[in-house]
């Protein structure tokens, strides 16, 4: 707090996973001893720098460009680069601490980073979005290396941004394909990246449902966001035999309640890189309305938010118990906050964390960086099968935290002591590093 007085978001994802450690830590003295926390909480290195950039019509531009290397006790480091105006060093640390638990719940040797720029790729040019991330590489590329710190795409980057980093890095330093994951599949990209994020989330549900006794079909499911985790979601959802009924953008949300249909968003979102609106004059059973996704009162029973940070306040929780809503599983990094996640708890909501629920992408990247070792690329279906087995066995792991400490539920907290048990392992046995 007094170190980082403005470092909201950092201090909410921080207090928030402290909070739930307390019955690992009274089982393990000797982390509190070794004051492991304190270690944890730092990131190792936090790098920024400057990023000028020339646009179109000639003028010079300067953003900021920051790399968090959070943690390496299991990994190299391993985090996305996101590219949005709300991007500043608190985001940045909030991302990359979430990072360190999520990747170790994969059971991948990845450790946690995140980065990114307050650069607004929205109405720029191909050319633009080519030399912003020119100039970004050309710093961040000595930082950067595939046994180091391997970055991919966040909000704001997708392959497009990832192929033009990618050139740049190769220019600088030779081709080393291990450097960058979600490459294009012409430059040792993995099958199934694109997909990972969303499909992984619905894995997770899925898994969280059957527990319960509960299955998919027939669900009616609200999804907010219309980028790489919606679109995908929304598409596994639909061949789960689930039926989504929502899609948004940061303008407003299409309601269809026949079903949104994902070669729809897909067309418009990746093909034409058009607004959300344009749904509805393409689908005649779709309404466009101005505003939060979250606002919209209507029934339905699972909750998927995959925009982004804080979509989701208290009173928008309520709406959310009032619309009858059973689970809540997170696409999005930390979209709850945390008053929204004490409401869906007093109101029987089962609840998925960012960090457990949306792991998937970082999984499938380091299936990524394993292909690139080895000169090799794996079938669709066997990287598919194997983000399955790894989305399933992190619910697992994250119930079998939660019965051992007798959370009720809590897979929050499950998930949290789960990741935090194999880096504060890893932390101990290399002592103060
Ligand atoms: P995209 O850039 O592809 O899409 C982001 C979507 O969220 C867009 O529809 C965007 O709308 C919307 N959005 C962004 N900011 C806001 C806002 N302030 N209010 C309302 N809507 C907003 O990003 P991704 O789909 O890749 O990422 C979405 C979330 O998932 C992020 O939290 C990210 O950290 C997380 N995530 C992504 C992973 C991945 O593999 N891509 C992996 C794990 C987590 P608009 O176009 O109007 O900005």
């Amino acid at each position: 707090d007094r170190r980082d007085p403005n470092q909201t978001e950092f201090q909410e994802a921080v207090f928030t996973v402290l909070d739930s450690l307390a019955p690992i830590l009274e089982a393990h003295p000797e982390y509190v001893k070794s004051n492991l926390l304190a270690q944890l909480v730092e990131p190792e290195r936090a790098i920024q720098f400057r990023v000028p950039w020339q646009s179109d019509d000639g003028q010079f531009n300067v953003n900021r460009g920051f790399r968090v290397q959070f943690n390496s006790a299991i990994g190299p480091y391993k985090g996305g680069l996101r590219l949005h105006p709300s991007v500043n060093l608190s985001v940045v640390k909030f991302l990359g601490f979430e990072q360190i638990l999520k990747n170790s719940l994969t059971g991948l040797p990845i450790g946690g980073a995140k980065g990114g720029s307050d650069f607004d790729p929205k109405g720029k040019s191909d050319s633009e979005i080519m030399r912003f991330c020119q100039s970004f590489m050309t710093e961040l590329q000595r930082h950067i290396g595939p046994d180091l710190d391997v970055p991919a795409g966040d909000i704001g980057v997708g392959g497009r941004e990832i192929g033009y980093l990618f050139g740049t890095y190769k220019r600088l330093n030779g081709y080393q394909n291990g450097v960058l994951t979600g490459k294009g599949l012409t430059f040792g990209g993995s099958l199934a990246r694109t997909e990972a994020t969303g499909f992984g989330l619905l894995y997770y549900t899925n898994a969280m449902l059957k527990a319960q006794g509960d299955t998919l079909t027939g669900k009616k499911i609200k999804i907010s966001g219309a980028g790489n985790v919606a679109t995908y979601a929304i598409q596994k959802a639909t061949e789960l035999g689930a039926k989504v009924i929502t899609v948004s953008d940061s303008n407003g949300y299409i309601y269809d309640p026949k079903g949104i249909d994902y070669k729809v968003v897909q067309q418009i979102k990746e093909v034409e890189r058009g607004r959300i609106r344009e749904y509805a004059d393409r689908v005649a059973s779709a309404e466009y309305h101005g505003g939060s996704v979250w606002d919209f009162d209507v029934d339905y029973d699972i909750a998927l938010p995959c925009a982004t940070q804080n979509e989701i306040n208290k009173d928008q929780a309520k709406l959310i118990v009032k619309d009858g809503v059973k689970y809540v599983c997170e696409g999005a990094n930390m979209p709850s906050y945390p008053d929204a996640i004490a409401i869906y708890r007093d109101g029987d909501i089962l609840y998925g964390p960012a960090k457990a629920a949306n792991a998937g992408g970082v999984a499938v990247s380091a299936l990524e960086m394993s292909q690139n070792s080895e000169r090799l690329a794996w079938s669709f279906e066997t990287v598919d099968n194997r983000l399955q087995d790894i989305m399933e066995d992190i619910f697992a792991k994250s119930e079998a935290a939660d019965k051992k400490y007798h959370l009720d539920k809590d897979y929050q907290a499950g998930a949290n002591i789960a990741g935090f048990e194999k880096v504060a392992e890893a932390m101990m046995a290399q002592g103060l590093v």
